[in-house]
């Protein structure tokens, strides 16, 4: 079968082997997160999630503060009606 990295040909020792040396799986990956940054070089992505626009980010980053202050101020206590 052909390499899909190089193109060359090679026979698989695995049946789902794609390329003829880990290698060159390395770097067809490599190429391939290259062309995926640069084809997403407008939209900011991390492992295929959006990152939303700087002010989403912003809102969000805001709303986080708020729960850690919640989580880090004293806790008052919980009074018994019984
Ligand atoms: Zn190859």
């Amino acid at each position: 079968m052909k390499c899909e990295g190089c193109g060359i040909e090679f026979k698989p020792t695995k049946p789902w082997q794609r390329f003829h040396s880990t290698k060159c799986q390395q770097a067809w990956n490599y190429q391939q997160r290259k062309a995926d940054a640069i084809e997403a070089a407008g939209e900011q992505r991390v492992n295929g999630h959006d990152l939303g626009t700087a002010e989403q980010r912003a809102q969000a980053s805001e709303a986080f503060a708020v729960m850690v202050q919640n989580l880090t101020k004293p806790r008052e206590l919980i009074k018994r009606r019984i």
